[in-house]
């Protein structure tokens, strides 16, 4: 009985602060071991056995499940974080972490959580500052090396050296939505290509169809190509077989009216969405029309804005100006497999990259790093701004922030000696992932950063202690850095506010009762 009373007493002195602190270093705890070029891999099971291997921290939040309301606001920092930035995630809920574990020392010395959040924001707003001190201008050799960093750690690291060529090579023609992706298995990445144009990863439905077609007039249809109740699946009930005969002539006069009519807007080539009658196909091919069928709506939607055509829905309404027009389509064999590409378009922005490798699952994890690659790049060059890696920046502001921290009058100053620390902790983790001493290289890396040239001297993962990151080619955008800190420092100070965790109570979900909750 005084046990039970106990314990709920005990509850009750849990407050909403603890809670905060103890989820979000939880949540730290979680990614940290996958940060950095030896970051290891987390191996996610749900419920049905499907099995997700990463070491990618939005990845691992996205596939988590996650219940408490504070996961759910911390996750969301790691969100924007990749949708901004498209790197930084891991970085950015370890901060957060290490922040909260400090405002709950400072707390224990009762510096009150609203003062501590005034002093991480006036941390923040400084370190924001700061980081221009450090910033390094872009040139072309600069990009090939953010390239190559955010490719580390990932399967592709054989072949870094091409794959951040023609990162650099497409992100500096065009911008990320004219760039599309096909992946192309079956070959070696170092056959991985960029191409003028467009690619579709398609063929055309009849081997008797041209496989090349001059000044193409492109029809782009996104419903299928056949009679409305062909669509689905009928059943006609037939008892002899002059009725038969008769309906299927029938049947042959309509799918040719419609094949007609997609010619007589003027059309040599077909890419619909959907699928494409047989009848229709055979008429398409005898009269030297290119079709291809299943088209994915990204590569419609990528032909359209090419080509200035426009995708219909309706068949009878197509007309010469939903066209697009495109100097030469022609089929390419890659892997074996044949593909479309399109040159000569009236908008030369759009570039295909074919990635190549031995297989559909290498070349998906070589998607997604060429992918990432390419948004730290493409970000390096908006900005014009990049960093050293490696921890660099952060033992740059750590040491610079201790000074700030002496014009910082009252209980903020202690802030923002506890949010100087914090950011050790992303060198301290490079160093421990890496099978290296965190407290040593920490040591060590404070020692070259009182000397001589400051914000490059980073974790030498390989041979331990600092070394100079941007001789090593390690490089990030200063935006991942920038976003990182910003994103901790205000959810940990949102947190800090936080004084009590109250349950909503809910109504029904949505339409149970007719209200909108
Ligand atoms: P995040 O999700 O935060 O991007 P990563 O696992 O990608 O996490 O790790 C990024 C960190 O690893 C950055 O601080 C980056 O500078 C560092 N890093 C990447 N390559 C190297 C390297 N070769 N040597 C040292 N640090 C590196
Ligand atoms: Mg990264």
């Amino acid at each position: 009985m005084s046990e039970a009373i106990d314990a709920t007493q005990q509850k009750a002195t849990v407050t909403a602060h603890q809670v905060n602190v103890s989820v979000a270093v939880q949540l730290a705890d979680l990614v940290k071991s996958t940060l950095g070029p030896y970051g290891m891999d987390k191996e996610m099971v749900d419920g049905a056995g499907k099995v997700v291997l990463t070491n990618d921290g939005a990845t691992i939040f996205k596939e988590t499940k996650l219940n408490h309301p504070t996961a759910t606001i911390i996750t969301e920092i790691a969100r924007t974080q990749e949708q901004n930035c498209f790197d930084g995630t891991t970085s950015c809920v370890v901060i957060n972490g290490e922040l909260m574990k400090e405002a709950s020392t400072l707390t224990k010395m009762n510096v009150h959580p609203t003062r501590i959040a005034k002093g991480f924001n006036l941390a923040n707003n400084k370190a924001q500052e700061l980081l221009e001190n450090i910033a390094i201008p872009t040139d072309k050799d600069i990009l090939s090396k953010v390239a190559k960093t955010a490719m580390t750690g990932k399967s592709v690291e054989s072949d870094d050296e091409s794959l951040a060529d023609i990162c650099v090579e497409v992100a500096n023609s065009t911008t990320l939505d004219n760039i599309s992706i096909v992946r192309r298995p079956n070959g070696k990445i170092s056959e991985s290509v960029a191409i003028a144009g467009i690619l579709v990863d398609r063929e055309r439905v009849h081997l008797n169809m041209p496989s090349k077609v001059k000044d193409a007039k492109i029809a782009l249809i996104d419903v299928d190509i056949t009679l409305p109740e062909f669509a689905q699946t009928i059943q006609v009930q037939v008892t002899d077989n002059e009725a038969v005969k008769e309906f299927i002539e029938s049947r042959k006069s309509q799918l040719q009216e419609i094949a007609t009519q997609i010619i007589d807007s003027g059309a040599n080539v077909v890419l619909c969405l959907r699928d494409i009658d047989r009848f229709v196909s055979e008429y398409f091919a005898k009269q030297g029309i290119y079709a291809a069928r299943r088209v994915a709506k990204s590569d419609l939607e990528a032909v359209s804005k090419a080509t200035g055509g426009r995708i219909v829905s309706s068949i009878d309404e197509l007309d010469e100006a939903d066209l697009g027009t495109s100097g030469l389509l022609e089929e390419i064999t890659v892997g074996e497999k044949p593909i479309i590409k399109l040159t000569e378009n009236p908008t030369s922005e759009a570039v295909s990259v074919l990635l190549r490798a031995p297989t559909q699952h290498v070349v998906d994890e070589v998607a997604r790093a060429f992918e990432d690659a390419l948004g730290v790049v493409s970000i390096a060059i908006e900005d014009e701004k990049v960093l050293a890696g490696g921890g660099a920046p952060y033992l740059y502001l750590s040491k610079e922030l201790k000074e700030y921290a002496n014009s910082v009058g009252g209980r903020e100053q202690m802030a923002v000696v506890a949010f100087a620390n914090a950011l050790e902790v992303i060198p301290s983790a490079l160093a421990e992932n890496s099978g290296l001493d965190p407290l040593d290289t920490l040591i060590a890396l404070r020692q070259l950063h009182t000397s001589g040239s400051v914000g490059i001297f980073g974790v030498d993962v390989e041979e331990g202690g600092g070394k100079n990151m941007v001789e090593a080619g390690v490089i990030e955008p200063m935006r991942v850095v920038s976003q990182a800190l910003h994103s901790a420092s205000n959810v940990s100070s949102q947190l800090l506010r936080i004084d009590n965790i109250i349950e909503m109570n809910r109504g029904p979900e949505i339409g149970e009762d007719g209200f909108d909750y």
